[in-house]
Formats: structure tokens, C-alpha cells, sequence
């Protein structure tokens, strides 16, 4: 095999890349992620990624130095696939009580896409050199300052809002990783900045953004909808509003992601769940809920946390019709996360039908917990 020089293997690798429909290719060096690890660190200290408990200074420190990740390392290839839907991408609606879904989960889950996209990549490294390349890819599940990196290859450049804004597609790109210990020549930095922009701060409703760049994880709607495996703080739960799945607030008002194009894949086709009807989640079986989102980032949520922000959803609509049903969830259903936050819901939507479906339940319910939150939402009814 004749040696190919690096402008050329880099250039067959991004090209490479391309074809498989990534829409930016860049090129960044393994060098330390000193900067962004100090940084990482730092959120870890003031207890702003408090509930990840695996996020700790430990994973910080590999997340920050790419030798550990695969030694020897040289370069990354990163990559950015849009994912914003078609403009008409929203289902009927039902005209019952409805959830909104954040963008990305609109597509079925998209670490398996980009996966086997990263994993042809790697394989072609190889072949175009003639030995076996080293390799390691991540796409967001894995222990890696990923948004460092696309960052350093230009990708994008930090919003204020933590997101990656790329000059092309806005911030709704997911985004992929192969690091490799072939050495590619680097792309620069963007020398872009969001400038005076502070638009994401105050829109954010639950106050996440606490600084520029800096996000307090506990407050994020993003999280503690789907990461999340207790309650809902009760404080922030009004400022959930419909938001069953993630929420893209910050994304919505960033001038950035204004008249970017729509995703063309056709390969990560359509789940359709623009939108969730909310009352059937209430009561949706294990088995129901498996079937239902298998292929859908929605899974990650699991079924009980599902429904606890399907109660919180339901309580901040304010539609009535969602009382008997959350009176099942507060009797009924097995899990305790579950029965306080319809109680919560309950309260919120207030009636006497809702009193009394509380105050039945409080001389059932045996978990502390849950009573804690039925007399909190029976002060709440007492209240109004
Ligand atoms: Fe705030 Fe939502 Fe953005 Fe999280 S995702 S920072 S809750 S606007
Ligand atoms: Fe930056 Fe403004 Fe977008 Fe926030 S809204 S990320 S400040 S450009």
C-alpha cells in the first residue's frame, strides 16, 4: 500500500464521514481537556451534578484526559448529525391533556445510529493505513468531555445555555466521537462566541442556567425528567409545565437555531412522539410501556418516572378531566414516587372531587412519604 500523506487521509476521512450522512466532520487533538476538566470539576464541588452519582471528580479526571480513555491516542473525529424535525413534524392532537416531548426523543433512540455510523468509520481507518488502528468511540453514554471536543475541532462553540451551537444546524445536532491513535491534522476552534446574547438565562424556568455556561444539573427540567429517579422537587414543579420528556426552552429562544434547516436522515425514521396523551400513562403496564418505547430515547425515563411527570404535567394543565384518573394512581398504583406526585397533581387541580379522592387516600396510605405529599396538597386545597 503506497503511504498516504495526512492532508489526504484526512481528507478521505472526513469525506468518508460525510457519505455516511454526518452533516459536520471536524478533526481535534487528544491532547489533556485541561481547561473543561477544571470546569467539569468545579460544577462537581458547588454540588450541581448532585442525584448523577456516578459524575464524580474520579470520572471528571478520565472524562478529561483521553490517554486514559485509549492510550495512546492522538486525535478525535467528531461529528454533529442534526436532528430537528420537519416543520410539521407535530401529531394530531387529541384534544386530551398532552405532554411535550423534547425534540431529539421525536427519533428513535440515536445512540444506535450513530454507533454503527462511528463503527464503519473505524473499520475504513484501518484500511486506509494498512494496519489496525486503534479506536474507541463515544456518543454521549461514555466517560468523555464530548462537548470539550467538539468545541476544540470547531464543531461549535459553547452557548451560554451549555449547549454546543454549531454555525450550520443551531444546537439540535447530536453529536459523536471515534478517538483514535492515527494522527489527523486538527481543525482549529471557531472564533465565534454567543457575544452580549443572554437570552437562554432568563427564559430557563427553573433557573438552571445559574451563570453563563454554567448549569445547576438539579434544576435542569432536562434532568429531572429523565435522569432523575426521585421526586420532583415540589418547589419546582409548577415551572415544569407540560414538559413529559426534556425540555428544549433554552434551545427554543437561542437565536442561533432560527432558520436552520431541518434534519434530512431518513435512516432514523420517525417515532412520532411529538407529544405524549398524558391520562393513559397513568396506568400504562410495564409490558405496555416496554413495547411502546423500545426504540425510543423515552425508555430512558423508565415507566415509573414516566408517570411521575405525567402527574406533574397533569397537575400544572389544570384540565379536570385528569381527577379519577389520578385518584387510580394515588389508590392504586404500587410505586410511592408515583402515588405522591398524583396527590401533588391532585392538589394543584383542586374540587371536591379531588379533596375527597385526598383525603381517602390519607387514611389508607401507609408510606410516610405519601402522606407527607397528601397533606402538603390537602394544605395546598385549604389554601386556595
Ligand atoms: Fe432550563 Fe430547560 Fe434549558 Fe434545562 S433544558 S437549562 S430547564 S431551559
Ligand atoms: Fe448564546 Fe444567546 Fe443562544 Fe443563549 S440564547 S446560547 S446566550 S446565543
Amino acid at each position: 500500500m503506497v503511504a498516504m500523506s495526512a492532508p489526504d487521509l484526512k481528507e478521505r476521512v472526513v469525506r468518508y464521514a460525510r457519505e455516511l450522512g454526518f452533516d459536520l466532520v471536524r478533526i481535534a487533538s487528544a491532547e489533556p481537556l485541561t481547561r473543561d476538566g477544571e470546569a467539569a470539576r468545579e460544577r462537581v464541588h458547588r454540588g450541581y451534578m448532585d442525584g448523577m452519582a456516578w459524575y464524580t471528580e474520579e470520572r471528571v479526571r478520565r472524562a478529561s484526559d483521553p490517554q486514559e480513555l485509549l492510550p495512546g491516542a492522538r486525535s478525535f473525529i467528531a461529528v454533529a448529525l442534526s436532528y430537528l424535525p420537519p416543520e410539521d413534524d407535530g401529531d394530531e392532537t387529541s384534544g386530551e391533556p398532552e405532554g411535550t416531548v423534547a425534540r431529539y426523543a421525536r427519533w428513535p433512540d440515536y445512540h444506535g445510529v450513530m454507533k454503527e455510523r462511528l463503527r464503519a468509520l473505524e473499520q475504513q481507518l484501518s484500511k486506509y493505513v494498512g494496519r489496525a488502528v486503534r479506536t474507541r468511540v463515544f456518543v454521549d453514554d461514555s466517560a468523555l468531555l464530548e462537548r470539550a471536543v467538539a468545541e476544540r475541532a470547531g464543531i461549535g462553540w459553547f452557548g451560554k445555555n451549555t449547549n454546543i451551537l454549531t454555525p450550520t444546524h443551531g444546537s439540535w445536532v447530536f453529536l459523536g466521537y471515534v478517538l483514535t491513535d492515527l494522527a489527523l491534522e486538527p481543525d482549529e476552534p471557531l472564533k465565534k462566541s454567543c457575544g452580549e446574547c443572554t437570552l437562554c438565562i432568563p427564559a430557563c424556568p427553573t433557573g438552571a442556567i445559574v451563570a453563563p455556561y454554567v448549569l445547576d444539573a438539579r434544576r435542569c427540567i432536562s434532568y429531572l425528567t429523565i435522569e432523575n429517579r426521585g421526586p420532583v422537587p415540589r418547589d419546582l414543579r409548577p415551572l415544569v409545565g407540560d414538559m413529559v420528556f426534556g425540555c428544549d426552552i433554552c434551545q427554543e429562544v437561542c437565536p442561533v437555531n432560527i432558520d436552520v434547516p431541518a434534519a434530512v436522515e431518513t435512516e432514523l425514521g420517525r417515532t412520532g412522539f411529538s407529544s405524549l396523551e398524558l391520562i393513559p400513562l397513568l396506568s400504562i403496564s410495564q409490558e405496555e410501556f416496554s413495547v411502546r418505547f423500545r426504540s425510543s430515547p423515552i425508555k430512558r425515563a423508565k415507566r415509573v418516572g414516566l408517570q411521575r411527570n405525567a402527574c406533574v404535567a397533569l397537575g400544572n394543565i389544570g384540565d379536570r378531566r385528569a381527577v379519577p384518573a389520578l385518584g387510580r394512581a394515588l389508590g392504586e398504583s404500587e410505586e410511592p414516587l408515583v402515588r405522591g406526585h398524583a396527590a401533588w397533581a391532585l392538589g394543584r387541580l383542586g374540587g371536591s372531587e379531588a379533596t375527597v379522592l385526598l383525603e381517602g387516600a390519607l387514611g389508607r396510605e401507609e408510606d410516610a412519604e405519601v402522606r407527607e405529599e397528601i397533606e402538603a396538597a390537602l394544605g395546598a386545597r385549604e389554601r386556595v
